[in-house]
């Protein structure tokens, strides 16, 4: 093993001597070489030399990696980034690559390296894809969206709710506590008229917790939220003065909101909110126009459930969706594309399952601890499901390289343990 490959602190240095220091205790340590497998890794590890380092940062990295027969990205990732959970990284600076070999790091590649070396304790993101970026504010400091003649959207910083004005009211769908001040503000300048109902899409405070602030009015929400609300003592969501089971039609000064619940899924209690007439449907924390699903789907009560509200908003015949969060409304594409994702993601982890022994990992562990047994059968499914979720969408929708592995680790439990028979 020669000295020059283990100082990784100057790159880009053009003085050759600067790449022949020993190693510093620190950069042993940056880097963590302790173990064996780790000194055969640094005998393929190189520095680009002076004709190469030019081309080597152009492509975004200062050195790069030789791979040797073994390798896996999260091994490599784990060697020289610090930790294995950044081989996403890996895999973004070295697509194309890596795709050219089944996305595995065959022996032989030259892998370009993120460019700070010290960069263990950051961690760094695929570049969001143009559907998922943030919209321009106007000065006011929210977006309102008019959807059809009546119907709006307020989004401001990632959170989203709607109001629908009719002859004789307006009605509101949340009220979310970050858009105490925008949603007022977007409904006085589109009409004088109050605020008579306020329809809760779901429990969650970040939707919900600024329902006082509009006063007596009519309250609507099913009952399983109506439940939650009592739950949570808090008096920014005051109750629900109707509640419904099933469905429910809301008609008010001419204009109708068909209200539905399908089953549990982001939340159990979380309802489809359509507007008929205005071509619109919310339902809130089930499709993120644009966008992967968040961390632990979602933080979903029901995976399936979430699956299946899918599969129903994709049956509507809709112009216009509100998701609730993000940057922007929806439409029946951003529908399907989320859609997709999902069920890629379920039957991936699937696959992932029905491919790995679960016996092997038990054996790994103390006699009956089976937590842990579990925990490295459930990493070995995930570290098969990630990858190739990264590589068909990567691109595709924002921050894939965000969540997955949880999300993978999450359906991996469902599959398991909700087991339904109809996905
Ligand atoms: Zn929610």
């Amino acid at each position: 093993m020669c000295e020059e490959q283990n100082d990784h602190t100057h790159p880009h240095d053009s003085d050759s001597d600067s790449s022949r220091r020993p190693p510093s205790r620190r950069g042993i340590l940056r880097w963590g070489m302790a173990a064996a497998p780790v000194a055969a890794g640094l005998t393929a590890m190189a520095w680009p030399d002076r004709a190469t380092a030019e081309a080597t940062t152009a492509s975004g990295g200062g050195a790069f990696y030789r791979t040797v027969r073994g390798d896996t990205l999260r091994g490599i990732a784990g060697r020289y980034l610090g930790s294995e959970q950044r081989w996403a990284e890996l895999y973004r600076l070295n697509r194309d690559v890596l795709d050219a070999h089944g996305g595995e790091p065959s022996p032989g590649l030259r892998l370009a390296l993120p460019e700070s070396p010290d960069g263990a304790a950051t961690r760094s993101f695929a570049p969001l894809p143009a559907t998922a970026k943030p919209l321009p504010v106007p000065p006011e400091g929210y977006r309102l969206d008019r959807i059809g003649d009546t119907f709006y959207a307020v989004t401001a910083g990632g959170t989203q709710a709607a109001f629908l004005v009719t002859r004789t009211g307006v009605v509101v769908i949340d009220a979310p506590p970050s858009l105490a001040e925008a949603l007022p503000a977007a409904i006085r300048r589109v009409t004088d008229r109050k605020v008579t109902h306020l329809v809760y899409s779901h429990d969650h405070a970040d939707h919900t917790a600024n329902a006082s602030a509009f006063g007596d009015v009519i309250r609507i929400a099913h009952t399983a939220t109506a439940e939650r609300i009592k739950a949570s003592r808090d008096p920014g969501r005051p109750m629900p003065t109707v509640t419904f089971t099933d469905s429910h039609r809301l008609d008010v000064g001419g204009e109708r909101l068909l209200l539905s619940y399908p089953g549990p899924n982001h939340e159990t209690g979380n309802i489809l909110i359509h507007a008929p007439r205005q071509r619109a449907a919310m339902m809130v924390d089930v499709v993120m126009p644009g966008w992967a699903p968040f961390r632990a789907w979602g933080t979903a009560d029901s995976v399936p459930g979430v699956l299946r509200a899918h599969d129903l908003l994709a049956t509507m015949d809709l112009d216009t969706y509100i998701g609730g969060h993000v940057h922007r409304l929806g439409t029946k594409k951003d529908i399907e594309t989320s859609r997709e994702f999902v069920r890629d993601l379920w039957s991936e982890t699937g696959k992932a399952i029905a491919a790995t022994d679960m016996g092997p990992f038990f054996g790994k562990v103390e006699a009956g601890n089976n937590w842990a047994g579990f925990d490295l059968y459930l990493q070995a499914v995930a570290d098969k499901v990630e990858p190739v979720i990264h590589r068909k969408w990567l691109g595709r929708l924002g921050a894939v390289d965000v969540f997955t592995r949880e999300n993978a680790l999450t359906v991996a439990l469902s599959h398991i343990v909700d087991a339904p028979q109809d996905l």
